[in-house]
């Protein structure tokens, strides 16, 4: 067993990965022994990431607020807390809050050979936001 003591330190989300403030918990890294990737993230009111895609798919778990989560091909999902996503390898979609509420969710994402578990494409306009 190993055991992480609750602590540490909460990143905030780079500005060419997000629009608007997000903060980030690491909960677990690709590494030797896994290619599970794992991190809550909170999303202030009007925050989303940028368009982007996960190799390998990537599973959302809400916690807490009221999200939007966009993809290229459906209208515009409202998510809620115990709300569960999955997203297909290669799918391109956006994730974040509304504009009135905080969005918290767990992202779950495993890395390719590579090692990764993202790419990053164009920030969500206003307008795809809104829609
Ligand atoms: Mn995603």
């Amino acid at each position: 067993m190993k055991y992480v003591q609750s602590g540490g330190t909460t990143a905030a989300g780079p500005s060419d990965w997000f629009t608007g403030a997000v903060y980030i918990d690491g909960v677990q890294s690709p590494g030797e022994d896994s290619t599970l990737s794992c991190a809550h993230v909170r999303f202030t009111p009007g925050a989303r990431t940028f368009w982007h895609t996960h190799p390998q798919g990537q599973t959302l778990y809400v916690t807490d607020g009221i999200g939007w989560v966009g993809t290229r091909t459906s209208t515009t999902q409202e998510i809620r807390p115990g709300d569960v996503v999955f997203i297909e390898p290669g799918e391109e979609h956006w994730h974040g809050a509304t504009p009135e509420r905080f969005m918290s969710h767990v992202a779950l994402n495993e890395a390719d050979d590579e090692g990764r578990v993202v790419t990053w494409l164009d920030p969500v306009t206003d307008d795809e936001y809104s829609a």
